[in-house]
């Protein structure tokens, strides 16, 4: 009998990634980082040209019954400056490719560009192409080029044993307001998690901050869940680390909603996606320093927990001293 194929059921998303991140090697020596980290980096001069990509396909992504076009505009490229923050760069110029279905309305298209065109114009980044085809569905992509000083970069690579770990914003948040969305469509008083959903804002400021100080060690974003995106960090820096749980930021509106849909108080805040937020790992003497910089942006950022030797794996430590390790970690495509 022929042994059945694998497919990426088993794989999962970053399984893929991984194998095609050994399919495909380079040997370019301006290519600083290729596949694996939130933007690919490539050396000019002392300076770095940014790029990074991120796709939205409509009934994976979002539902046109939740999110308006203008929200999806601004949201297309939202997701693309989240990732170029996560390195401490500039964001500049993009290029979006649409998809969509014959019978869309043109008032839809319009209102999509008009929200596109207001992050723009809030990050400074500016339109330069795209390209547009038929689909059944909507796809958006976006492809978004940035610019660094080389030294002050930050990668997912970089963290070290005794390193702090520390997030900025709340968690949990946006993944609370899909779920809202998704069961009740709407809860008066809880506007605030669908916002959250709906209009994430990308840490820009934060993460050009943190790099021009050399503050940290590494940084990503944490777009697919904390844990999940902290494993990431952790593999590409060589590295195990401990979260203390009842260190994670969480919001009122977080707090005040969670129990009606989730038996697990955390399980959102550690492993739902789409919160947007930065985290980044510095040496313990920059632990003074964190505060001013909170206080400055007037961005919450907490101290979650520390980097271990890589033989620890990536625990998480609850209030009653007893650690686990998650076999969830998060969202992920295919699974
Ligand atoms: P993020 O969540 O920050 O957008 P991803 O998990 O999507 O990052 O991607 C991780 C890395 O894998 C990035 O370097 C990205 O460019 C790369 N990557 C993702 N999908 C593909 C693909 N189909 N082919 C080549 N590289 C990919
Ligand atoms: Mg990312």
């Amino acid at each position: 009998m022929k042994a059945k194929e694998k497919d990426l059921r088993e794989i999962g998303e970053f399984g893929l990634i991984n194998r095609i991140r050994k399919w495909i090697t380079s040997s370019d020596p301006a290519l600083v980082q290729g596949i694996g980290d939130d933007v690919a980096v490539i050396k000019m001069g002392a300076k770095a040209l940014l790029v990074t990509t991120d796709i939205l396909i409509e009934g994976i992504h979002f539902d046109r019954s939740w999110l308006d076009p203008y929200q999806l505009g601004r949201k297309s490229l939202a997701v693309n400056l989240s990732d170029i923050a996560s390195m401490g760069g500039i964001p500049k110029y993009f290029l979006i490719s649409i998809g969509l279905p014959k019978n869309l309305p043109l008032s839809f298209i319009s209102s999509f560009y008009l929200g596109l065109k207001k992050e723009a114009k809030q990050f400074r980044v500016e339109l330069i192409g795209g390209d547009t085809s038929l689909s059944q569905k909507i796809v958006i992509n976006i492809c978004l080029l940035g610019e660094g000083r080389k030294k002050d970069l930050l990668f997912r690579k970089g963290a070290r044993v005794g390193d702090d770990l520390f997030v900025s914003g709340t968690l949990g948040d946006a993944a609370l307001g899909l779920k809202i969305l998704q069961e009740k469509g709407k809860i008066i008083g809880a506007e605030g998690l669908i916002k959250k959903h709906l209009s994430p804002c990308p840490r820009v400021e934060l993460g050009q901050t943190i790099a021009k100080h050399h503050w940290a060690t590494a940084m990503i974003d944490v777009s697919d869940g904390l844990l999940i995106d902290t494993s990431h960090l952790l593999q590409e820096s060589g590295v195990g680390a401990q979260v203390w749980e009842n260190r994670i930021p969480l919001s009122r509106l977080y707090r005040k909603w969670v129990h009606p849909f989730l038996k697990d108080f955390f399980q959102l805040a550690l492993s739902g996606g789409e919160d947007y937020e930065l985290l980044f790992t510095a040496p313990s003497e920059m632990r003074e320093r964190i505060p001013y910089l909170s206080r400055s942006l007037k961005i919450p950022i907490t101290h979650i927990g520390e980097i271990l030797p890589k033989k620890e794996g990536l625990h998480i430590i609850r209030e009653d001293g007893k650690n686990y390790s998650p076999s969830r970690l998060g969202f992920e495509h295919f699974k």
